[in-house]
């Protein structure tokens, strides 16, 4: 703790994998004589930069950019950029660390990283964006490439900043390495899906472990945190296989809808308008606006989906759900619930699906977009959606199957931590110390 002081998302992430493999290790020394763990919660390379950049009045601003290289057993390190005032270093070691994991149970061959900046993209005119993100890949660019380094979108980072960061990255190395970023736009590289991929991902995990307790979404009221990127898509999703979303939030507060989010308002007003959520009040005067975004978990439903940021659902809003009758809480975030929220969830026998397994649909299809990269290739939105549906069943199987094999049956932390853990582990230990 002290070699990471003042890191405290970073160590709840580490707990929360050690602690599950503690039994791994108890069945395989090796990992132990080649010191695997001491290797795996060490960065392999940790990049911080200046940002320089003139704003719309004329002014410098400066922010500090990120790229943390964690672990590259398995492939080129693959991880989001986040942009929010909140990124310092110990948000960008758990969120690589976690993506390690997830990553690998991806069954792609992608290593994990993660990067950002405490650059705030809103209330920035687009050009100031583009003004940001072109300083921003000034300095990336060297770190980065097809076969060392593959950043995609995250918090604040959607199409249009990787638009931006793309078209910088293709003028300075005068080449078009189209696997250099994921989630690019539709005409230049990207991959059907990508965008709807997080959140439709984590709604197929879902969807497997009902089938796997012969039940399904249809007539289920589900409660979704955030309006961003996965929330969307999760709802999209959710609502298509007949469940019945009523509540989304935003950092300002949450609106919630008894007769059904509409969708098509969420979308026009997030997506096009980059407005606030409060707005869908004004076009649906039945639905309700509560302006405290984090007790948008005193809303009963049968399923939670946490989808907004890290820590957002603690041990108080996880007794109140628990009261409420909710059965399933599937994380789209990376880490939403608190540590005692899970243990709330798990005293409970409440099924909690943790993040590195229920939102590893959308870095998985960033693999895919990648594959298609390579190929000079671009597929059917059928053809990769079909392909995340299996990816995120395979996900659910693996996690079960390998948490009853070590006795702790129906823990899908577990599962995911030891699936993912032993696949790094493993090739770790075939490359020898590096
Ligand atoms: P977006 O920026 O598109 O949306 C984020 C949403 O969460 C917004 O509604 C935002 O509200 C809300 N939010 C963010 N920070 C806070 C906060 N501190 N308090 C309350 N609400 C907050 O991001 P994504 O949808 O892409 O990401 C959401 C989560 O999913 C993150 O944890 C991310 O790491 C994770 N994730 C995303 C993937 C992807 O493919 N995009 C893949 C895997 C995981 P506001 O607009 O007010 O800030």
């Amino acid at each position: 703790t002290e070699r990471n002081a003042n890191e405290p998302e970073f160590h709840q992430a580490v707990k929360e994998v050690l602690e599950s493999i503690e039994p791994v290790f108890d069945k395989h020394p090796e990992y132990k004589d080649a010191g695997i763990l001491e290797r795996i919660v060490e960065p392999e390379r940790q990049i911080i930069f200046r940002v320089p950049w003139v704003d719309d009045e004329g002014n410098v601003q400066v922010n500090r950019g990120f790229r943390f290289e964690f672990n590259s057993a398995l492939g080129p390190y693959k991880g989001g950029l986040r942009f929010h005032p909140s990124v310092y270093a110990g948000i960008v070691k758990f969120l690589g660390f976690e993506q390690i994991f997830k990553n690998a149970l991806t069954g792609r061959p992608i290593g994990g990283g993660k990067g950002g900046s405490d650059f705030d993209p809103k209330g920035k005119s687009d050009a100031e964006v583009m003004r940001f993100c072109q300083s921003f890949m000034t300095e990336l660019y060297r770190h980065i490439g097809p076969s060392t380094d593959v950043p995609a979108g995250d918090i604040g980072v959607g199409g249009r900043e990787i638009g931006y960061l793309f078209g910088q990255y293709k003028r300075i190395v005068n080449s078009f390495d189209a696997g250099v970023l994921t989630g690019k736009g539709l005409d230049w590289g990207g991959s059907l899906v990508r965008t709807e991929a997080t959140g439709y991902g984590l709604v197929y995990i879902v969807e497997e472990l009902l089938k796997d307790h012969d039940d399904s979404f249809e007539g289920k009221d589900i409660v979704i945190s955030g309006s961003g990127n996965v929330a969307i898509y999760a709802t999209e999703k959710a609502q298509e296989l007949g469940a019945n979303v009523i509540a989304l939030s935003d950092s300002s507060g949450y609106v919630y809808d008894s007769e059904g989010i509409k969708l098509d308002t969420v979308k026009r007003i997030k997506e096009v308008e980059r407005g606030r959520i409060k707005e869908y009040v004004e076009e649906h005067p039945s639905a309700e606006y509560v302006a405290e975004s984090f007790d948008i978990w005193n809303v009963e439903c049968d399923i939670a989906l946490p989808c907004a940021t890290q820590n957002e659902l603690d041990e108080d809003s996880a007794k109140v759900l628990v009261e409420h009758g909710v059965k399933i809480v599937g994380e789209g975030a990376n880490m939403p619930c608190t540590p005692e929220a899970v243990e709330v969830f798990q005293e409970n026998d409440v099924f909690y699906i943790p993040g590195k397994a229920a939102n590893a649909g959308g870095v998985a299809t960033s693999a895919i977009e990648m594959t298609q990269n390579g190929m000079w290739d671009s597929w059917s939105f059928e053809k990769v959606d079909a392909e995340l549906n299996k990816i995120m069943v395979d996900i659910y199987n693996n996690a079960s199957t390998i948490a009853k094999e070590y006795g702790m049956e129906g823990d899908l932390v577990a599962g995911a931590n030891i699936a993912g853990f032993l696949k790094v582990a493993n090739s770790m230990l075939d490359q020898g110390v590096v």
